[in-house]
């Protein structure tokens, strides 16, 4: 009988195969005291873990296929980063001399209390960063315990026990399991833990593999060996599959292949409706290697560049030079205009060194992040301020500041970097001579407040992925209110159609960084709210292209206004279901 199972869909496709479960993700960690003259042949016990842990980790990133995105090695080097942090080698030494317990119960103690302080920490993506503690401590305990998932990942018989496609079954995978899969064969990934910011999501993403997170129990509803069809767009995994269905996704499947063809010819097309109306499709970025395959990938420039990698992983603060090299390298790999944003941590952030002593906030995503950390800590703002202004005078370069949420916020973090211009000119340093400093619109307040913003600010991007989050009071990452995360909740669009008017009567260009500028569900709703610039995963943009250039944006128009009137979510979705698609348009 065939069984429909249900997770969050992130990497799109479609894939007919047999499951093959990998088990061994729990491992149960013993923990017993050591007798006072065998601490220290734990603690070599440990170190050999350790080197071994990072021989594996460089064997992977040998194996990564040429011509996949460089956010792949990076993850690799974050993880062999970590393996060598304090927090994952000392750290644990001390645990193991300190409380004269084995290495395993060492290596728990330490990931646990790393863990707890991840989870506390308010920014979504670098909240979700606790899976490479979780992966780097499994990794040690793997090898300590002789569990070694490298090996148990390498029995997996390439191509599969048949001809058929692989359907990688598991708890969780880390970036390097995903790797080795993908190398032995592995066609695509259902996970029964993780987020649209996992590692599986993103990694799955950057191979092109159709891949499925959240989907608890996976591995006790699904068989080994039992055929399957894994639908990466809607998260649906459907077991024991009919004629009938098998006919369907096959047919949904060799549509999908044909468009993806047909896609790679629109890279040098202008983003131009049929009506004439020029859209700006840009990229977000995180990596300097990510600015690269933007542009092979036919996005114009960068609307988003997110700057908390460089705080990552380390103890102390880049320095402005440091800050300075990176943004410089960035912006002269970028051919069209960057917009960079400066921080976007928390106070309670396990970056280290931006941490404020005292207790943590109750509620971390309403407390000190983003601009208002900057404000509060003028130094470690001016220093990243001078090096985006310097880096500024080898490319087009913007100013973005997050989570603004009033005029005198943006006025006064505005006044900072206008003092450290005057201030590198007075040092006869080279500053492009117009940068323009702009509002990230993601708290309902600057939404709302716009018209008064636009006065001040140069242009505007909207962050829906936080501005949902505060409209509708729900956490971004948390799974149990996810099924309210509703982009087409009517406060949401009227929200997102307030600031694109304010800016469009104030002269100010809006963009749109959110994931919903890269959701090809959303492309002719937004552009029927008047938006002309999106910034996005560069691995949207062609398909995003596409139905800019299929849209009439003046039926559009009309079509949203109908839509905003609307205060019924169903309705909205029905409305939108039957916007302007022409013959053979793309549709989904
Ligand atoms: C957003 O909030 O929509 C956004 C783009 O920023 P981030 O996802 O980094 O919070
Ligand atoms: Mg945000």
């Amino acid at each position: 009988m065939s069984l429909w199972l249900s997770g969050i869909g992130v990497s799109r496709g479609i894939v007919l195969g047999r499951v093959q479960r990998l088990n061994g993700g729990d491992l149960e960690i013993p923990e017993y005291p050591m007798a006072s003259g065998d601490v220290e042949t734990e603690v070599s016990r440990f170190n050999v873990a350790q080197k071994r842990a990072k021989e594996q980790l460089h064997q992977v990133r040998e194996q990564i296929p040429g011509g996949v995105t460089g956010e792949i090695a990076a993850f690799i080097d974050t993880h062999l980063l970590m393996l060598d942090d304090r927090s994952m080698t000392d750290a644990v030494v001390a645990v193991i001399r300190g409380q004269r317990i084995n290495a395993e119960a060492a290596v728990r103690r330490q990931r646990d209390s790393l863990v707890s302080v991840f989870e506390q920490m308010e920014d979504a993506y670098l909240r979700s960063r606790k899976d490479d503690v979780q992966h780097v401590a499994a990794r040690i305990l793997r090898i300590l315990l002789k569990q070694d998932r490298v090996a148990a990942v390498a029995r997996v018989p390439e191509g599969g026990e048949s001809s058929e496609p692989l359907v990688i079954v598991a708890d969780d995978l880390t970036p390097a399991d995903i790797i080795l899969l993908g190398q032995q064969g592995a066609a695509a990934f259902v996970t029964e833990y993780g987020g649209p910011l996992s590692h599986t999501a993103i990694l799955a993403r950057g191979l092109g593999l159709p891949a499925i997170v959240g989907l608890h129990n996976a591995r006790r509803l699904l068989r080994e060996g039992e055929a399957v069809i894994v639908d990466g767009e809607l998260g649906h995994v459907l077991a024991d599959p009919g004629a009938q269905a098998t006919e369907f996704f096959s047919a949904k499947r060799e549509r999908q292949d044909r468009e993806r063809t047909a896609l790679g010819s629109l890279k040098d097309k202008p983003a131009i409706s049929r009506d004439g109306v020029k859209i700006r499709l840009l990229a977000n970025i995180e990596l300097p290697e990510d600015a690269v395959r933007a542009a092979a990938l036919g996005a114009e420039g960068v609307g988003l560049y997110r700057t908390e990698f460089l705080f990552m992983n380390r103890s102390g603060l880049p320095s402005e030079e440091e800050q300075y090299e990176a943004y410089a390298r960035v912006v002269s790999s970028v051919k069209g205009p960057i917009t960079i944003r400066t921080l976007d941590l928390g106070a309670d952030k396990q970056v280290d060194s931006v941490g404020r002593p005292g207790p943590s906030p109750n509620n971390p995503a309403l407390g000190l992040r983003a601009i208002r950390l900057c404000l509060k800590e003028p130094e470690l703002f001016r220093a990243q301020v001078r090096a985006l202004l310097r880096a500024s005078a080898h490319g087009d370069v913007q100013i973005m500041l997050p989570m603004i949420s009033s005029v005198q916020e943006f006025r006064q973090a505005a006044a900072l970097v206008e003092a450290a211009r005057l201030q590198l000119l007075a040092e006869g340093r080279a500053v492009a001579g117009c940068v323009p400093v702009g509002a990230m619109i993601e708290v309902p307040a600057a939404a709302l407040a716009a018209g008064l913003l636009a006065k001040h600010a140069a242009f505007f991007s909207i962050g829906t992925n936080d501005l949902i989050q505060y409209t509708l009071a729900i956490d971004r990452v948390d799974d149990e209110v996810n099924y309210l995360y509703d982009p087409l909740h009517p406060a949401v669009l009227r929200l997102i159609h307030m600031t694109i008017d304010a800016g469009e009567r104030a002269g100010r260009p809006v963009a749109l960084c959110g994931e919903m500028a890269g959701d090809p569900r959303y492309t002719r709703l937004l552009l029927g709210l008047g938006l002309r610039e999106f910034s996005m995963h560069p691995a949207s943009v062609l398909e995003v292209k596409r139905i800019i250039i299929e849209s009439d944006v003046g039926r559009l128009r009309s079509q949203a206004s109908l839509l905003l009137a609307s205060g019924d979510t169903a309705e909205i979705q029905g409305l939108l279901a039957g916007f302007e698609a022409p013959p053979g348009a793309y549709t989904r």
